[in-house]
């Protein structure tokens, strides 16, 4: 995928209440306006990156391109899981993220136990894949420390900020 790495921050939103995290896999999802911004060779599917929100810490992460059942699968969902234990939601902030590599196809499974596993060995992946030093040198990126630290003040709209930052 020529477009990797591609950085893209904005607002997170509510998704659609799938339950991610009562699956303790919670998902933050990004405005339309961001995925509208994807790149056409930046397939559906299971992706690791880094993320940071606000001007917080970075983190490794996991991210889920997929068919938006809420447009009835006419647009793509972005979601995000951070790997990481947050005190708090986080709704409303501004998340930044770098996708850095491909991990698989979307694909449904037959049970949640089966979902679940693959989430987790996913997140697996990405924490080695992460450690590699081309992919830990686009954690040192200015791209996250020029990161806004909120996305409440008056003037605010959805932020995208793409490639060619
Ligand atoms: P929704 O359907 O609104 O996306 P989720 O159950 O997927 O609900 O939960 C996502 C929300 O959980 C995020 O928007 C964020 O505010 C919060 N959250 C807490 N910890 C994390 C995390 N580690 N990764 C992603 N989101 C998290
Ligand atoms: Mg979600």
């Amino acid at each position: 995928m020529r477009s990797l790495p591609y950085f893209c921050r904005g607002t997170v939103i509510r998704g659609f209440g799938r339950g991610s995290k009562e699956l303790g896999i919670p998902t933050a999802n990004f405005p339309d306006s961001v995925v509208e911004h994807l790149p056409a060779d930046i397939s559906t599917g299971i992706y690791y990156g880094w993320a940071c929100v606000g001007n917080g810490d970075i983190y490794k992460m996991v991210m889920s391109i997929g068919w938006n059942p809420y447009y009835k699968n006419t647009k793509k969902s972005m979601e995000t899981h951070v790997i990481h234990t947050f005190k708090e939601d986080f709704y409303g902030q501004i998340l930044s993220v770098v996708m850095v590599g491909y991990i698989r196809p979307e694909r449904s499974f037959n049970s949640l136990e089966a979902l679940i596993a693959a989430i987790n060995n996913d997140i697996e992946e990405a924490k080695v894949k992460l450690e590699l030093p081309e992919h830990i040198k686009l954690k040192e990126d200015n791209f996250f420390t020029s990161a806004p630290s909120t996305s409440t003040s008056s003037t605010a709209t959805p932020k995208t900020i793409m490639n060619g930052h």
